[in-house]
Protein backbone atom coordinates (compact mmCIF):
# COMPACT_ATOMS: atom_id res chain seq x y z
CA UNK A 1 0.00 0.00 0.00
CA UNK A 2 0.87 3.56 -0.79
CA UNK A 3 0.91 6.37 1.29
CA UNK A 4 0.94 9.92 1.25
CA UNK A 5 0.52 12.07 3.79
CA UNK A 6 -1.29 15.77 3.33
CA UNK A 7 -0.52 18.21 6.13
CA UNK A 8 -2.74 21.14 6.36
CA UNK A 9 -2.02 24.52 7.66
CA UNK A 10 -0.55 28.11 6.69
CA UNK A 11 1.21 28.13 9.71
CA UNK A 12 3.36 25.00 8.22
CA UNK A 13 3.70 26.86 4.86
CA UNK A 14 4.91 30.26 6.61
CA UNK A 15 7.58 28.20 8.79
CA UNK A 16 6.01 29.48 11.88
CA UNK A 17 5.62 25.61 13.35
CA UNK A 18 7.70 22.58 12.28
CA UNK A 19 5.81 19.41 10.67
CA UNK A 20 6.21 17.08 13.54
CA UNK A 21 3.16 15.03 12.64
CA UNK A 22 4.52 14.35 9.04
CA UNK A 23 7.17 12.66 10.94
CA UNK A 24 5.11 10.69 13.70
CA UNK A 25 2.92 9.60 10.80
CA UNK A 26 5.66 8.53 8.61
CA UNK A 27 7.24 6.74 11.90
CA UNK A 28 3.95 5.22 12.66
CA UNK A 29 2.90 4.05 8.70
CA UNK A 30 6.48 2.23 8.29
CA UNK A 31 5.53 0.17 11.25
CA UNK A 32 2.24 -0.64 10.21
CA UNK A 33 4.32 -1.90 6.79
CA UNK A 34 2.39 1.11 4.56
CA UNK A 35 4.97 2.18 2.25
CA UNK A 36 4.82 6.26 2.66
CA UNK A 37 5.45 8.02 -1.26
CA UNK A 38 4.92 11.60 0.23
CA UNK A 39 4.14 14.18 1.95
CA UNK A 40 2.92 17.65 1.04
CA UNK A 41 2.36 20.82 2.81
CA UNK A 42 -0.87 22.85 1.92
CA UNK A 43 -2.30 25.84 3.08
CA UNK A 44 -5.56 26.53 4.73
CA UNK A 45 -7.22 27.54 1.11
CA UNK A 46 -10.20 25.26 -0.47
CA UNK A 47 -9.16 25.11 -3.98
CA UNK A 48 -5.28 23.85 -3.31
CA UNK A 49 -6.68 21.60 -0.38
CA UNK A 50 -8.93 19.91 -3.45
CA UNK A 51 -5.72 20.08 -5.85
CA UNK A 52 -3.64 18.59 -3.55
CA UNK A 53 -6.56 15.65 -2.85
CA UNK A 54 -6.46 15.30 -6.63
CA UNK A 55 -3.11 14.94 -6.91
CA UNK A 56 -2.90 12.80 -3.86
CA UNK A 57 -5.70 9.92 -5.38
CA UNK A 58 -3.77 9.74 -8.75
CA UNK A 59 -0.33 8.74 -6.57
CA UNK A 60 -1.37 6.96 -3.94
CA UNK A 61 -3.97 4.54 -2.25
CA UNK A 62 -3.92 6.10 1.77
CA UNK A 63 -4.31 9.79 2.25
CA UNK A 64 -3.69 10.72 5.60
CA UNK A 65 -4.25 14.11 6.70
CA UNK A 66 -3.56 16.04 9.93
CA UNK A 67 -5.25 19.22 10.66
CA UNK A 68 -7.99 22.04 9.70
CA UNK A 69 -10.55 20.01 12.33
CA UNK A 70 -11.07 22.67 13.90
CA UNK A 71 -14.13 24.80 14.44
CA UNK A 72 -12.51 27.84 12.78
CA UNK A 73 -13.48 29.03 8.93
CA UNK A 74 -9.98 28.20 8.09
CA UNK A 75 -10.37 24.61 8.95
CA UNK A 76 -11.61 23.52 5.59
CA UNK A 77 -10.41 19.75 5.64
CA UNK A 78 -13.80 18.10 5.79
CA UNK A 79 -15.47 20.37 4.48
CA UNK A 80 -13.47 20.26 1.10
CA UNK A 81 -13.14 16.47 0.83
CA UNK A 82 -16.77 15.77 1.15
CA UNK A 83 -17.35 18.24 -1.49
CA UNK A 84 -14.87 16.14 -3.46
CA UNK A 85 -16.33 12.44 -2.59
CA UNK A 86 -19.65 14.34 -3.21
CA UNK A 87 -20.37 13.28 0.27
CA UNK A 88 -22.70 15.18 2.47
CA UNK A 89 -21.56 15.85 6.50
CA UNK A 90 -23.31 14.67 9.18
CA UNK A 91 -23.18 15.41 12.92
CA UNK A 92 -21.54 13.01 14.83
CA UNK A 93 -23.59 12.97 17.64
CA UNK A 94 -21.62 11.51 20.67
CA UNK A 95 -19.35 14.14 19.65
CA UNK A 96 -21.63 16.96 20.15
CA UNK A 97 -22.77 16.04 23.07
CA UNK A 98 -19.21 15.84 24.45
CA UNK A 99 -19.06 19.09 23.45
CA UNK A 100 -22.37 20.60 24.87
CA UNK A 101 -21.27 19.11 27.68
CA UNK A 102 -17.85 20.69 27.95
CA UNK A 103 -19.59 23.84 27.42
CA UNK A 104 -21.96 23.70 29.89
CA UNK A 105 -20.02 22.71 32.82
CA UNK A 106 -17.39 25.40 32.14
CA UNK A 107 -20.61 27.77 32.32
CA UNK A 108 -19.82 29.16 28.68
CA UNK A 109 -22.18 29.13 25.74
CA UNK A 110 -21.55 27.06 22.94
CA UNK A 111 -20.54 28.83 19.61
CA UNK A 112 -21.99 28.20 16.30
CA UNK A 113 -18.84 26.96 14.86
CA UNK A 114 -18.23 24.56 17.65
CA UNK A 115 -20.51 22.09 16.04
CA UNK A 116 -18.33 21.80 12.73
CA UNK A 117 -15.80 20.35 15.28
CA UNK A 118 -18.57 17.45 15.44
CA UNK A 119 -19.04 16.71 11.95
CA UNK A 120 -18.11 13.63 9.81
CA UNK A 121 -18.65 12.52 6.46
CA UNK A 122 -21.81 11.00 5.72
CA UNK A 123 -20.59 6.98 5.59
CA UNK A 124 -17.73 7.24 7.33
CA UNK A 125 -16.01 6.05 10.72
CA UNK A 126 -15.71 8.36 13.35
CA UNK A 127 -12.07 8.38 14.79
CA UNK A 128 -12.83 9.26 18.64
CA UNK A 129 -10.34 12.30 19.99
CA UNK A 130 -9.44 11.66 23.77
CA UNK A 131 -7.90 14.40 24.14
CA UNK A 132 -10.06 17.01 22.26
CA UNK A 133 -13.06 18.00 20.57
CA UNK A 134 -12.80 17.78 16.93
CA UNK A 135 -14.01 14.18 15.81
CA UNK A 136 -11.34 12.52 13.37
CA UNK A 137 -12.70 10.38 9.87
CA UNK A 138 -11.55 7.54 7.84
CA UNK A 139 -13.66 6.15 5.23
CA UNK A 140 -13.18 4.32 1.91
CA UNK A 141 -13.88 5.81 -1.16
CA UNK A 142 -13.29 4.32 -5.40
CA UNK A 143 -10.64 2.14 -3.60
CA UNK A 144 -8.42 5.12 -2.00
CA UNK A 145 -8.67 5.46 1.88
CA UNK A 146 -8.75 8.81 3.39
CA UNK A 147 -8.05 9.67 7.81
CA UNK A 148 -8.02 12.36 8.62
CA UNK A 149 -6.71 13.62 12.00
CA UNK A 150 -6.86 16.68 13.94
CA UNK A 151 -3.38 19.57 14.27
CA UNK A 152 -2.58 19.47 17.49
CA UNK A 153 0.08 17.26 18.06
CA UNK A 154 -1.51 16.25 21.86
CA UNK A 155 -4.65 15.50 19.97
CA UNK A 156 -3.48 13.76 16.79
CA UNK A 157 -0.88 11.23 18.25
CA UNK A 158 -3.30 9.85 20.60
CA UNK A 159 -5.99 9.16 17.62
CA UNK A 160 -3.15 7.25 15.41
CA UNK A 161 -2.01 5.02 18.63
CA UNK A 162 -5.75 4.32 18.77
CA UNK A 163 -8.53 4.24 16.80
CA UNK A 164 -7.01 5.19 13.51
CA UNK A 165 -4.12 2.56 13.61
CA UNK A 166 -6.99 -0.19 14.52
CA UNK A 167 -8.80 1.08 11.38
CA UNK A 168 -5.92 0.72 9.37
CA UNK A 169 -5.12 -2.41 10.57
CA UNK A 170 -8.06 -3.56 9.77
CA UNK A 171 -8.64 -2.84 6.28
CA UNK A 172 -5.21 -3.66 5.98
CA UNK A 173 -5.76 -7.54 6.06
CA UNK A 174 -3.19 -9.66 4.35
CA UNK A 175 -0.71 -7.22 4.25
CA UNK A 176 2.41 -8.32 6.25
CA UNK A 177 3.02 -5.45 8.96
CA UNK A 178 7.10 -4.59 9.61
CA UNK A 179 8.64 -6.13 12.19
CA UNK A 180 12.06 -4.51 13.07
CA UNK A 181 14.97 -4.12 16.30
CA UNK A 182 17.15 -1.42 16.65
CA UNK A 183 20.86 -2.27 17.30
CA UNK A 184 23.07 0.19 19.41
CA UNK A 185 26.97 1.07 18.73
CA UNK A 186 29.69 2.78 20.78
CA UNK A 187 33.23 3.42 20.26
CA UNK A 188 32.68 3.52 16.36
CA UNK A 189 31.51 6.19 13.34
CA UNK A 190 28.97 5.60 11.34
CA UNK A 191 30.96 5.68 7.92
CA UNK A 192 33.17 3.19 9.69
CA UNK A 193 29.99 1.31 10.99
CA UNK A 194 28.82 1.22 7.29
CA UNK A 195 32.15 0.61 5.63
CA UNK A 196 32.67 -2.86 7.62
CA UNK A 197 29.07 -3.61 6.39
CA UNK A 198 28.59 -2.67 3.19
CA UNK A 199 28.14 -5.54 1.73
CA UNK A 200 25.34 -6.63 4.20
CA UNK A 201 23.51 -3.21 3.95
CA UNK A 202 23.62 -3.07 0.33
CA UNK A 203 22.81 -6.55 -0.92
CA UNK A 204 20.20 -7.77 2.17
CA UNK A 205 16.96 -6.18 1.48
CA UNK A 206 15.22 -9.11 3.77
CA UNK A 207 15.77 -7.87 6.59
CA UNK A 208 16.96 -4.44 5.33
CA UNK A 209 19.43 -3.34 7.23
CA UNK A 210 19.36 1.03 8.02
CA UNK A 211 22.32 3.01 9.86
CA UNK A 212 22.17 6.36 11.34
CA UNK A 213 23.74 8.52 13.63
CA UNK A 214 22.35 10.62 16.19
CA UNK A 215 23.78 12.42 19.35
CA UNK A 216 27.19 11.17 19.41
CA UNK A 217 25.57 7.19 18.85
CA UNK A 218 24.98 4.85 15.70
CA UNK A 219 22.46 2.82 15.17
CA UNK A 220 21.21 0.26 12.31
CA UNK A 221 17.37 -0.47 12.36
CA UNK A 222 17.46 -3.92 11.42
CA UNK A 223 13.68 -4.67 9.54
CA UNK A 224 11.27 -7.22 7.63
CA UNK A 225 7.70 -7.63 6.97
CA UNK A 226 6.54 -11.48 8.14
CA UNK A 227 3.62 -12.41 8.85
CA UNK A 228 4.22 -13.79 12.81
CA UNK A 229 6.65 -12.51 15.40
CA UNK A 230 8.76 -15.44 15.36
CA UNK A 231 8.71 -15.35 11.83
CA UNK A 232 10.38 -11.49 12.05
CA UNK A 233 12.53 -12.80 15.12
CA UNK A 234 14.25 -15.76 13.52
CA UNK A 235 14.76 -13.61 10.01
CA UNK A 236 16.15 -10.37 12.46
CA UNK A 237 18.05 -12.68 14.26
CA UNK A 238 20.39 -14.42 11.70
CA UNK A 239 20.96 -10.87 10.16
CA UNK A 240 22.01 -9.79 14.15
CA UNK A 241 24.39 -12.83 14.10
CA UNK A 242 26.08 -11.52 10.75
CA UNK A 243 26.60 -7.99 12.04
CA UNK A 244 28.09 -9.30 15.56
CA UNK A 245 30.72 -11.76 13.74
CA UNK A 246 32.00 -8.36 12.64
CA UNK A 247 31.28 -5.59 15.00
CA UNK A 248 29.94 -6.93 18.09
CA UNK A 249 32.45 -5.54 20.21
CA UNK A 250 30.67 -2.38 20.14
CA UNK A 251 27.21 -3.49 19.96
CA UNK A 252 25.94 -2.50 23.52
CA UNK A 253 22.36 -2.89 23.10
CA UNK A 254 19.90 -4.17 21.22
CA UNK A 255 16.87 -1.95 21.90
CA UNK A 256 16.76 2.56 21.95
CA UNK A 257 18.76 3.27 25.20
CA UNK A 258 22.21 5.30 25.08
CA UNK A 259 25.18 3.77 26.50
CA UNK A 260 25.06 5.50 30.02
CA UNK A 261 21.95 3.56 30.72
CA UNK A 262 23.33 0.38 30.02
CA UNK A 263 26.48 1.35 31.70
CA UNK A 264 24.08 2.22 35.14
CA UNK A 265 22.50 -1.29 34.29
CA UNK A 266 26.09 -2.81 34.37
CA UNK A 267 27.09 -0.82 37.26
CA UNK A 268 23.76 -1.98 39.23
CA UNK A 269 24.32 -5.94 38.54
CA UNK A 270 27.53 -6.02 39.78
CA UNK A 271 26.60 -3.52 42.64
CA UNK A 272 29.72 -1.17 41.90
CA UNK A 273 29.71 2.51 41.50
CA UNK A 274 31.29 5.59 39.67
CA UNK A 275 32.64 8.93 39.98
CA UNK A 276 33.78 11.45 37.70
CA UNK A 277 36.70 14.16 37.21
CA UNK A 278 36.24 16.23 34.35
CA UNK A 279 38.08 19.00 32.89
CA UNK A 280 37.21 19.72 29.29
CA UNK A 281 33.81 18.06 29.05
CA UNK A 282 32.40 20.20 31.65
CA UNK A 283 30.34 17.82 34.01
CA UNK A 284 28.60 16.55 30.52
CA UNK A 285 29.77 12.74 31.64
CA UNK A 286 28.53 13.59 34.90
CA UNK A 287 24.82 14.87 33.15
CA UNK A 288 24.51 11.93 30.82
CA UNK A 289 24.63 9.50 33.63
CA UNK A 290 22.89 10.89 36.31
CA UNK A 291 20.01 11.59 33.48
CA UNK A 292 19.70 7.83 33.65
CA UNK A 293 16.70 7.70 36.17
CA UNK A 294 17.57 5.71 39.26
CA UNK A 295 21.43 6.21 38.32
CA UNK A 296 21.85 7.66 42.48
CA UNK A 297 22.67 4.18 43.74
CA UNK A 298 25.64 3.90 40.83
CA UNK A 299 27.28 7.03 40.71
CA UNK A 300 29.03 8.89 43.94
CA UNK A 301 29.82 12.11 42.16
CA UNK A 302 31.94 14.18 39.89
CA UNK A 303 33.45 16.91 40.09
CA UNK A 304 34.34 19.47 37.26
CA UNK A 305 38.12 20.49 37.72
CA UNK A 306 38.51 23.66 34.97
CA UNK A 307 41.90 25.14 36.05
CA UNK A 308 44.57 24.42 37.32
CA UNK A 309 44.01 25.60 40.45
CA UNK A 310 41.27 23.37 41.25
CA UNK A 311 42.81 20.16 39.64
CA UNK A 312 45.22 20.74 42.88
CA UNK A 313 42.49 21.91 45.14
CA UNK A 314 39.95 19.08 44.87
CA UNK A 315 41.93 16.55 43.26
CA UNK A 316 45.74 16.89 45.25
CA UNK A 317 47.02 17.04 41.76
CA UNK A 318 50.73 17.98 42.37
CA UNK A 319 51.39 21.83 40.76
CA UNK A 320 54.63 20.66 39.50
CA UNK A 321 52.29 18.47 37.40
CA UNK A 322 50.18 20.52 35.64
CA UNK A 323 51.96 23.52 35.21
CA UNK A 324 56.20 24.94 34.76
CA UNK A 325 58.86 23.97 32.69
CA UNK A 326 58.78 20.34 31.40
CA UNK A 327 55.49 19.80 33.63
CA UNK A 328 53.24 17.06 31.43
CA UNK A 329 50.51 19.79 31.74
CA UNK A 330 47.03 19.52 32.35
CA UNK A 331 46.13 18.13 28.88
CA UNK A 332 48.38 15.03 29.30
CA UNK A 333 47.84 10.96 30.24
CA UNK A 334 49.98 11.33 33.23
CA UNK A 335 47.19 14.26 34.49
CA UNK A 336 44.48 12.41 33.21
CA UNK A 337 45.33 9.40 35.18
CA UNK A 338 45.87 11.16 38.61
CA UNK A 339 42.29 12.94 38.06
CA UNK A 340 40.71 9.40 37.67
CA UNK A 341 42.57 7.62 40.50
CA UNK A 342 42.22 10.59 43.07
CA UNK A 343 38.47 11.09 42.08
CA UNK A 344 37.65 7.18 42.58
CA UNK A 345 39.83 7.27 45.81
CA UNK A 346 37.91 10.48 47.36
CA UNK A 347 34.42 9.04 46.62
CA UNK A 348 35.75 5.78 47.66
CA UNK A 349 33.87 4.36 44.27
CA UNK A 350 34.53 0.95 42.14
CA UNK A 351 35.18 3.37 39.23
CA UNK A 352 36.89 6.72 38.93
CA UNK A 353 37.23 8.55 35.40
CA UNK A 354 38.72 11.54 34.20
CA UNK A 355 38.68 13.56 31.11
CA UNK A 356 40.90 16.20 30.10
CA UNK A 357 41.74 17.76 26.52
CA UNK A 358 40.85 20.65 24.57
CA UNK A 359 37.18 21.43 23.50
CA UNK A 360 38.12 24.22 21.21
CA UNK A 361 37.82 26.25 19.47
CA UNK A 362 41.76 27.66 20.32
CA UNK A 363 44.12 25.54 21.15
CA UNK A 364 45.80 25.30 24.62
CA UNK A 365 48.95 24.58 26.01
CA UNK A 366 50.29 24.03 22.77
CA UNK A 367 48.07 21.34 22.15
CA UNK A 368 45.31 20.65 18.89
CA UNK A 369 41.95 21.47 19.05
CA UNK A 370 39.84 17.87 19.52
CA UNK A 371 42.82 15.90 21.36
CA UNK A 372 41.35 14.52 24.55
CA UNK A 373 42.97 11.90 27.27
CA UNK A 374 40.70 10.15 29.29
CA UNK A 375 41.11 7.24 31.42
CA UNK A 376 39.60 4.86 33.47
CA UNK A 377 40.52 4.00 37.08
CA UNK A 378 39.11 0.93 39.00
CA UNK A 379 40.02 -0.48 42.16
CA UNK A 380 42.93 -2.71 42.80
CA UNK A 381 43.44 -2.55 39.06
CA UNK A 382 45.68 -0.80 36.79
CA UNK A 383 44.65 2.47 35.42
CA UNK A 384 43.74 2.41 31.23
CA UNK A 385 44.26 5.42 29.86
CA UNK A 386 43.54 6.72 26.42
CA UNK A 387 44.51 9.32 23.94
CA UNK A 388 41.98 10.63 20.75
CA UNK A 389 41.68 12.93 18.90
CA UNK A 390 38.14 13.91 18.20
CA UNK A 391 36.53 16.15 14.93
CA UNK A 392 33.46 18.34 14.98
CA UNK A 393 32.80 21.57 16.67
CA UNK A 394 33.18 22.30 20.70
CA UNK A 395 29.77 20.79 21.57
CA UNK A 396 30.38 17.82 19.64
CA UNK A 397 34.17 16.97 20.41
CA UNK A 398 33.08 17.36 24.18
CA UNK A 399 30.23 14.97 23.79
CA UNK A 400 32.23 12.24 21.71
CA UNK A 401 35.27 12.34 24.09
CA UNK A 402 32.45 11.66 26.58
CA UNK A 403 30.85 9.00 24.01
CA UNK A 404 34.28 7.16 24.25
CA UNK A 405 35.34 7.21 27.65
CA UNK A 406 31.20 5.72 28.04
CA UNK A 407 32.48 3.41 25.46
CA UNK A 408 35.75 2.35 27.23
CA UNK A 409 34.03 1.73 30.55
CA UNK A 410 31.54 -0.16 29.26
CA UNK A 411 33.94 -2.54 27.68
P1 LIG B 1 -7.73 23.21 16.20
O1 LIG B 1 -8.96 22.60 16.73
O2 LIG B 1 -6.71 23.49 17.29
O3 LIG B 1 -7.94 24.36 15.27
P2 LIG B 1 -7.04 21.73 13.82
O4 LIG B 1 -7.26 20.27 13.62
O5 LIG B 1 -7.92 22.65 13.07
O6 LIG B 1 -7.05 22.00 15.35
P3 LIG B 1 -4.91 23.30 12.85
O7 LIG B 1 -5.83 24.48 13.07
O8 LIG B 1 -4.48 23.02 11.47
O9 LIG B 1 -5.58 21.99 13.43
O10 LIG B 1 -3.65 23.42 13.77
C1 LIG B 1 -3.79 23.69 15.15
C2 LIG B 1 -2.43 23.67 15.81
O11 LIG B 1 -1.92 22.34 15.80
C3 LIG B 1 -1.36 24.47 15.12
O12 LIG B 1 -1.36 25.81 15.53
C4 LIG B 1 -0.10 23.77 15.53
O13 LIG B 1 0.29 24.17 16.81
C5 LIG B 1 -0.54 22.32 15.59
N1 LIG B 1 -0.25 21.64 14.31
C6 LIG B 1 -1.03 21.63 13.21
N2 LIG B 1 -0.49 20.90 12.23
C7 LIG B 1 0.66 20.42 12.69
C8 LIG B 1 1.68 19.59 12.15
N3 LIG B 1 1.61 19.10 10.91
N4 LIG B 1 2.75 19.29 12.91
C9 LIG B 1 2.83 19.79 14.18
N5 LIG B 1 1.92 20.56 14.76
C10 LIG B 1 0.83 20.89 14.04
MG1 LIG C 1 -7.65 24.92 13.42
Amino acid sequence: MKAEIIAVGTELLLGQIVNTNAQALSLKLAELGIDVYFQTVVGDNAARLKQAIEIGRSRADLLVFTGGLGPTQDDLTKDVLADYLGRKLIMHEPSMEAIRHLFSSRGMDMVESNRRQAHMLEDSFPLENTTGLAVGNALEQDGTLYVLLPGPPREMIPMLEGPAQDWLRSMLGEERPLYSRLLKFAGIGESNLEAKLLDLIEGQNDPTLAPYAKEGEVSIRVSTKASTVQEAEERIQKAVDLISERVGEHLYAQKDIPIEEEIVHLLRASRRRLASAESCSGGLFAELVTNVPGSSGEFVGGVVTYTNAMKHQLLGIPMSQLEGDGAPGAISESTAVLMAENVRSICDADFGVSLTGVAGPAESEGKPVGLVYFAIAERDKETVVYKVQMSGGRSMIRLRAVKAALYRLWQ
